[in-house]
């Protein structure tokens, strides 16, 4: 019997015992193909040397020195890596490193408000997000969080926040919309948001560029983004880009926001900074926002043991320089590419699969009961987990999103392969999962 506590409450988990490039090893010898990278999280697989040996080489001189009191090389070398490859704005300013998403987007909560606070703008503390995003278990991330049914046991506890629709335009795009209209509508729910909860008190607007886990590799529509962008600067809200899930490198650019032409004042990443050999996320702050604090109070108000380890950055920075070295972006790129059209060969007239999308290599189906209409299935019938389930007893894992019971959104498979993938790799992924719908769904043709 377990004695960890997540495993006895929740379900059987194998022991995985080992890794080998993109396949994790259980005890039993079983060799699974990782599609998903845990959520999004390996991008590098499971034995990357240069990772493994960056945190042997800095384990044998500094594991940890408190940051109260210190600094350490590999924490500048990535706070100074990661700024100066920011998108344009938001680069220039500082980092800050933490032990995961849930912290990050805590620490930029924090920040936004220690922002106004110094300006003489005590009045903004309030936050507006998206439904149907996630970002994070702990009490503030999942405030701003629109994942329903994460948010539900601990509703009372949570801070009051605002939430406008997210940028889905398989559910929310209505006929005859061209996507330059979806894109403002949109967007300007963001202003009516704003203007309804007083200007003066809304002190961020937080969205993932490409909604993650709880929707499913969702990117928004063509220039969405830019008029968030106004909309902030019209008010003096902030924008925090959150991502922990969609950043380094996933959605094909090492920040996914560069591809929508605009910049965060606060930009949040974790999971493919430490690709699973540690655990790390980091915070970026632009100039403004650094410069605010450092005219007012001079000190930032938040802060945890664990910041900037130095095993954790010097991870981090041998992750950064492999995806550079071994040019794992033009991969991503080419290896995104034939993933997309071996999942449209598959599934493009599949009757239970309404929507494929994806950028890079984070891409996801949509399983619904009925195209027409995308009508979605009872959440109850766990359709997106049984086809989990069929394709991991074929010896491939993939990351499956249950649909919400508000109805926000449908079930989804999400697909985050390494990127260090190969075109077998790619094939077989697409070819497993269409095994797996047809098993776990039936509508086989
Ligand atoms: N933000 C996003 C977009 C995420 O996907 C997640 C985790 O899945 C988080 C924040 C929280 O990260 P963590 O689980 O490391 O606390």
């Amino acid at each position: 019997m377990s004695d960890i506590l997540h495993r006895v409450l929740s379900g059987e988990r194998s022991t995985a015992v080992a890794g080998d490039g993109n396949m994790l090893i259980m005890a039993d010898g079983r060799r699974l193909l990782d599609a998903c990278g845990g959520a999004a999280v390996s991008c590098l697989g499971h034995s990357a040397d240069a990772v493994r040996q960056a945190i042997r080489d800095q384990v044998d001189h500094l594991a940890f020195a408190h940051t109260g009191a210190f600094t350490s090389d590999p924490a500048e070398a990535l706070a100074t890596r990661l700024v100066s490859r920011a998108p344009e704005g938001t680069g220039a300013g500082k980092a800050m490193f933490v032990g995961s998403g849930s912290e990050a987007m805590e620490a930029a909560l924090k920040l936004a408000r220690q922002y106004h606070v110094e300006r003489g703008e005590p009045d903004r503390a309030r936050f507006i997000s998206r439904r149907g995003s996630y970002h994070g278990n702990t009490l503030g991330a999942l405030a701003v969080g629109g994942h329903a049914g994460r948010r539900a046991p601990y509703a009372p506890m949570l801070m009051d926040v605002g939430q406008i629709d997210p940028c889905y335009a398989y559910r929310l795009r209505e006929p005859g919309e061209s996507e330059a209209e979806f894109a403002l509508r949109m967007a300007d729910q963001l202003d009516t948001a704003i203007v309804a909860m007083g200007a003066g008190t809304v002190a961020a607007f937080i969205a993932e560029p490409v909604v993650g886990a709880t929707l499913g590799t969702v990117a928004a529509a063509e220039g969405y983004f830019r008029r968030i962008r106004e909309i902030c600067d019209r008010h003096g809200v902030l924008f925090i880009a959150d991502e922990v899930m969609c950043g380094m490198g996933r959605t094909g650019t090492l920040f996914a926001l560069e591809q929508e032409g605009v910049h965060a004042d606060i930009v949040t990443i974790a999971k493919g900074l430490g690709a699973g050999y540690m655990p790390i996320a980091g915070v970026i702050a632009s100039e403004d926002v650094v410069g605010a604090i450092a005219k007012g109070s001079g000190r930032l108000w938040n802060g945890h043991t664990y910041m900037g380890h130095a095993l954790a950055t010097a991870a981090a920075l041998a992750v950064l320089d492999t995806i550079e070295k071994d040019e794992l972006l033009s991969n991503v790129g080419r290896m995104g590419e034939r993933l997309r059209t071996r999942l449209v060969e598959r599934f493009d007239n599949h009757p239970h699969v309404g929507d494929i999308r994806g950028r890079g290599l984070f891409w996801s189906i949509e399983l619904v009961a009925d195209r027409d209409g995308a009508v979605t299935f009872d959440p109850g019938l766990a359709v997106a987990p049984r086809t989990a389930a069929e394709a991991m007893a074929r010896g491939v894992m993939f990351y499956p999103g249950q649909g919400s019971a508000d109805g926000v959104n449908g079930d989804h498979v999400l697909i985050a392969p390494s990127y260090t993938s190969t075109e077998e790799e790619i094939d077989r992924i697409a070819f497993t999962l269409g095994e797996a719908v047809d098993v776990a769904i039936g509508g086989a043709h």
